[in-house]
Parts: structure tokens; C-alpha cells; sequence
């Protein structure tokens, strides 16, 4: 089918919740994707950061392939090998304890959201159950990540919202401060907000709601749905700021492109969640759980998180040679999560730049982000800046 065939019958039969999607991806291999009409795509969009591997890398297509042909789906009334595994390889590589697997991000923080109140209910404070969380955040899209998510626009139309969430500016940590009361039983974030803009925490905050949490007995939960698995240069994100949450959650480059999402906790938390609590019909199934395995052992064989950090400065150093001559305010971001961030609305930028055959995307008006694959080279670096500012030049 040509894109425009394509196009015709996704807007009759799929509900409209995406958009003008402008393009048709059929095909790719590493960091490079080809739609239907056979136009080549730098992709530095990464399947909004779940192709951490690139496309089909030979070690998850074979994980497919062995798994499928050998279990691919028995429930959780069972054990599961390659479930068993992942959760070790994970455990042996951080600072928490057991872990939990569903299939997205949002179902993730759903768990993380049910686990804490559910703790600190186990301790006796029974009338704490309020999250705080922060403006311009992300968490998902059920009902409860949207309250979660400290953004009016995710809420329009959709109210009434959860009860039991409270708002305070991101990197603020007097505001949390104040926010906290008997009510309180966590406190949510995510290490570094990437849809909300891509904003990095200031030196401290993240130890400063540690310290919060250890003085008033919160839970303290990090959303490394995007900042898990080497993305910021640490298999997982707290490890770059030295500030170990007490529950973790995870998705979107965990399964190098199949739906998985997942749940890491302290063991005292996690003991919390008895038979009956909680479940997924799903959930860590044993292809997605194979496939992931395959994935996050080739990340830390492969030292892809070392590649992040060296690649991820790379292009900074290259993007702000163009400064001078763009109105390019900053890079922000650490390793390969990062934006470049324009003093104008950078929406006609990001569409220059598939036009010239570089995958990208505008956040928050002003905001080029970039979370290409973990293995790109300085190659593929070079060439993305080449189209960044060759769209620069015919859009500004
Ligand atoms: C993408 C994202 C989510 C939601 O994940 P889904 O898999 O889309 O449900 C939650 N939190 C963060 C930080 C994300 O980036």
C-alpha cells in the first residue's frame, strides 16, 4: 500500500486521537526507517524512546523468533522462566528488590500509585493517601496517571479527576515542602521530564525529596519510564543523581519494541502486595519478558550507556556551534534524552526536518527532542545535524 492508501483507510476505521500522523513507516533497520513510498528516515524520535536498540536489532528479532516458537503467552497462574529471569537481571543491576511487569508506562504507575498507598496503609496511617506530584509532568494516560499528571490539558473533558493527588512546580523543593501533611503518602517524579520539556533537575532536588520522604515517611517513587535503560547514560536514571527511590517504574525501551512495562520496589514495599492485589493478565508474559531480557542484556554487554553519555554530549558540542547564527537558546537533557531549545516556536523546525529526512519531535512549543537509539555512532550524530541545520536555514 503507498502512504496515501494508508492514510485513506487508518482516518476511516481508527479513532482520530493521533492526528495528521503524516507519515507511514514500514520498514527499519538500526536508526533508520522507510515509509510506504520508500523515503529513507533518519529516526532520532526512536519510537518516542522505546527503540533504545535501533530497529530489529539481530538480538531482539532472534529473542522473537526462539520464544515465539517455544511459549509465547501461559498467564501468571504460572511460573514463567524468562519473567524469573529478566527480574534478576534487573535486580542484579540496582538498588531495589522485587519487581512487578505489566505492559505499558501508564499501567506501571498505575501499580506504583496502588503500592505506595497500600504501604503506607500496612504502616497503620490510614488516612494518608495523597501523591504529590509535579506541574508539567507525564504519567500515562488511565484515570489515575492522568491525575497524576500534573497538566490541565491531559484533564479537559475528562473530569472528574481522582482524588488524592496534589500539585507542586517541578524543582521546587520548598513547595513540596509545604505541600506535604498527614494526608501525604508519596511523593511522584520523574528524574528528568521529558514530555513536560525536557527539564533537568537542579543540583540536590532529587536528594532533597529523599531527605522529604526519609523525614516524613513517603514513599518516594521515580518515573524512569523514559529515563530507565541506559537512557541517560545508567542503566537506570536515579544512578546518575545517586538518590535511590523506594519504587521505580519502567516501560517503553525495556522490551527494545514490545509492549512491556514494569515495577521495581524496596522488599519491605513490595511485601505489601499479597495474593489478590494486584495482577495483569499479560503482564511479563513470556515472549515480551524474553524479548526484554535479550534487550537489557545487550545493553549492559554492550555498554550502550557509556555510548549514550559520549554520543549525547557529541551532539550538544555539534548543535551549539549552530547557536550563533539560530535563535537556539540551550541543549538541555542528560545523555541521549535531550531537546534543543529554541527561542521560537520550534512545531515548523520539527516538520522541516522530516521533510528533510530527519525523524524528530517539537515538545512543549519550543523544544526539538532527541531520543534516537542508544548505539547510534558520531556518523549518525553528524547527519542529523546536517538536516537540523540545513532545516534551520529554510525555516527561520
Ligand atoms: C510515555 C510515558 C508514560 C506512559 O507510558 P505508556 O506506555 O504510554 O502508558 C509515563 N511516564 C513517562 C515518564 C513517560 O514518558
Amino acid at each position: 500500500m503507498t502512504t496515501a492508501e494508508i492514510k485513506e483507510m487508518a482516518t476511516a476505521y481508527i479513532m482520530n486521537t493521533y492526528g495528521d500522523r503524516k507519515l507511514a513507516l514500514v520498514r527499519g533497520e538500526g536508526p533508520y526507517v522507510w515509509d510506504a513510498d520508500g523515503v529513507k528516515y533518519l529516526d532520532f524520535l526512536g519510537g518516542i524512546a522505546v527503540n533504545g536498540l535501533g530497529h530489529c536489532h539481530p538480538n531482539v528479532v532472534a529473542a522473537i523468533r526462539e520464544q515465539a516458537a517455544k511459549l509465547i503467552h501461559v498467564s501468571n497462574l504460572y511460573y514463567i522462566e524468562p519473567q524469573a529471569k529478566l527480574a534478576k537481571l534487573l535486580i542484579d543491576n540496582c538498588d531495589l528488590d522485587q519487581c512487578f511487569f505489566c505492559n505499558s508506562g501508564a499501567e506501571a504507575n498505575e501499580a506504583a500509585i496502588k503500592l505506595a498507598r497500600k504501604y503506607i496503609k500496612d504502616q497503620g496511617r490510614t488516612g494518608a493517601y495523597e501523591i504529590i506530584t509535579m506541574e508539567n509532568s507525564f504519567h500515562g494516560r488511565t484515570m489515575a496517571t492522568i491525575t497524576a499528571t500534573a497538566q490541565p490539558k491531559y484533564h479537559k473533558g475528562f473530569e472528574p479527576m481522582l482524588p488524592g493527588f496534589q500539585y507542586v512546580p517541578y524543582d521546587d523543593l520548598p513547595a513540596v515542602e509545604a505541600a506535604i501533611s498527614e494526608k501525604t503518602c508519596a511523593i511522584l517524579v520523574e528524574p528528568i521530564q521529558s514530555e513536560g520539556g525536557v527539564n533537568t533537575p537542579s543540583e540536590g532536588y532529587l536528594a532533597g525529596l529523599r531527605e522529604l520522604c526519609d523525614k516524613h515517611n513517603l514513599v518516594l517513587v521515580f518515573d524512569e519510564v523514559q529515563t530507565a535503560m541506559a537512557r541517560l547514560g545508567t542503566l537506570f536514571g536515579y544512578q546518575s543523581y545517586g538518590v535511590v527511590p523506594d519504587i521505580l517504574t519502567m516501560a517503553k525501551s525495556l522490551g527494545g519494541g514490545v509492549p512491556i512495562g514494569g515495577m521495581l520496589a524496596k522488599k519491605h514495599i513490595a511485601d505489601s502486595f499479597v495474593p489478590g492485589t494486584h495482577a495483569a493478565t499479560f503482564g511479563g508474559n513470556p515472549l515480551v519478558t524474553a524479548v526484554a531480557y535479550a534487550t537489557v542484556r545487550t545493553i549492559i554487554d554492550e555498554k550502550l550507556g557509556e555510548n549514550a553519555i559520549k554520543m549525547g554530549a557529541y551532539l550538544v558540542d555539534q548543535l551549539m556551534k549552530l547557536k550563533d547564527r539560530y535563535p537556539i537558546k540551550e541543549m538541555r537533557g542528560k545523555g541521549l534524552l535531550c531537546g534543543l531549545v529554541m527561542s521560537i516556536d520550534a512545531n515548523a523546525l520539527a516538520a522541516k526536518c522530516i521533510e528533510n529526512g530527519l525523524i524528530a519531535i517539537c515538545t512543549n512549543n519550543y523544544v526539538l527532542r532527541f531520543l534516537p537509539p542508544l548505539n547510534i555512532t558520531a556518523a549518525h550524530v553528524d547527519e542529523a545535524v546536517s538536516i537540523i541545520e540545513k532545516s534551520l536555514a529554510e525555516t527561520v
